[in-house]
């Protein structure tokens, strides 16, 4: 048996409406952690990540890539935690890990499953955020989605959050020639300028996002990063240049009410021989080690700004799900669930 015989988790309590969750939904229950076996880490969690694809996981029908969450359990999600007992003998007791079974106090996890990661390379929420699957999916993004090349003008939308802050900044540092992004709110669209360099924004919120996008951009764009689909991707089909990239990475904006746009709009696709591929982050795990000497180095020679918003304790995790829904969020959203951490 293990130190720890039972751990807070967050689970389903009942099948949201189809207008969506509530706080009703969710509950804080004491589960039991059971016996650590051959192979197995029981790990403190420190951060969690809370990710927009958490809301796609809730509805009841298969709508997204991963497993859907089960009214009764608990929910899960990437994090990061100390490893408080092993019986592996390349992970000891004192390690810090990343792995899948956030959304909880205490977790007994496979070792092989995890990736040890290293606090002196970077602090912990920046394992989960910037050098984490956040960064990783603007760089494989990026890079191999959108075939992004020196001298490429780009466009990222919901630009102030984790993956889109990480995709200006990225395409940048790689030698774009211009890089604007749109977010909601003026102040998030001054913060895309004087905080994360982008050579200008617009508030998607403020008007017509073809006509600001055709301002920011009057020469057009090579590359869409898309984290929000609806009338932004309209916007880039139009702004787009000849033999222009669009990656599919998103489309939170399916999550809101209102009306959608046509998929008429996709003629611009045909008219401009654009290339628009979806992508999995998964899938692209052979980048892994590149992306991670790369960014973990512009980190350490201050050429990037990582930010996150940090909510205390299991207990605000479901507001904190929410916030990344509505955008309350700036870069990464995470819980901290170690008040030492
Ligand atoms: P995030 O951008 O940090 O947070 C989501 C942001 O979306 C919010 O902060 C909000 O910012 C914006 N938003 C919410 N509703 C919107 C709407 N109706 N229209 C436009 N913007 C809206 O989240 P993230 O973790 O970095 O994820 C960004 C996107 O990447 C999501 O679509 C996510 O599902 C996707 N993703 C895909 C992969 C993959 O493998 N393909 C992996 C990770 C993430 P504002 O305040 O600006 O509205």
């Amino acid at each position: 048996m293990s130190s720890i015989s039972t751990t807070r988790a967050v689970v389903l309590a009942r099948s949201p409406q189809r207008s969506g969750p509530v706080s009703e939904d969710f509950t804080i229950s004491e589960l039991a952690v059971g016996e650590l076996a051959a192979g197995q880490l029981l790990v403190r969690n420190e951060y969690m990540s809370v990710d927009p694809s958490m809301r796609g996981r809730l509805e009841p029908t298969e709508k997204h890539y991963t497993t859907n969450f089960v009214v009764g359990q608990a929910l899960d999600g990437s994090a990061v935690g100390q490893v408080l007992e092993s019986t592996v003998d390349g992970v000891p007791v004192g390690a810090h890990v990343r792995h899948r079974m956030g959304w909880r106090d205490h977790a007994i996890v496979d070792a092989s499953s995890v990736a040890v990661v290293d606090p002196t390379v970077a602090p912990l929420n920046q394992w989960l955020g910037m050098l984490g699957q956040t960064g990783f999916t603007a760089w494989a993004g990026l890079r191999r989605t959108a075939e992004f090349k020196p001298g490429d003008a780009v466009f990222v939308s919901a630009a102030a959050g984790a993956v889109g802050s990480a995709v200006g900044q990225f395409a940048r540092l790689l030698g774009a020639s211009r890089v604007v992004g749109s977010a909601g709110g003026e102040s998030k669209r001054r913060l895309l300028i004087d905080e994360f360099g982008f050579d200008d924004a617009f508030d998607y919120r403020a008007g017509p996002s073809s006509e600001q996008l055709a301002r920011v951009a009057p020469d057009g764009i090579d590359v869409y990063f898309d984290n929000v689909g609806g009338e932004q991707l309209v916007a880039a089909l139009e702004s787009i240049r000849l033999n222009g990239r669009i990656a599919i990475c998103g489309m939170i904006s399916n999550f809101s009410d209102g009306p959608r746009p046509d998929i008429g709009a996709l003629i611009q696709a045909v008219l401009k021989r654009v290339t628009i591929r979806g992508f999995i982050v998964r899938d692209h795990e052979d980048m892994r080690a590149d992306f991670e000497s790369q960014v973990s180095t512009w980190l350490r020679q201050d050429k990037l700004v990582s930010r996150d918003t940090i909510y205390d304790g299991l207990e605000s995790a479901v507001e904190a799900l929410f916030g990344v829904m509505s955008g309350a969020n700036v870069g990464k959203m995470l819980v901290r669930l170690d008040p030492s951490a």
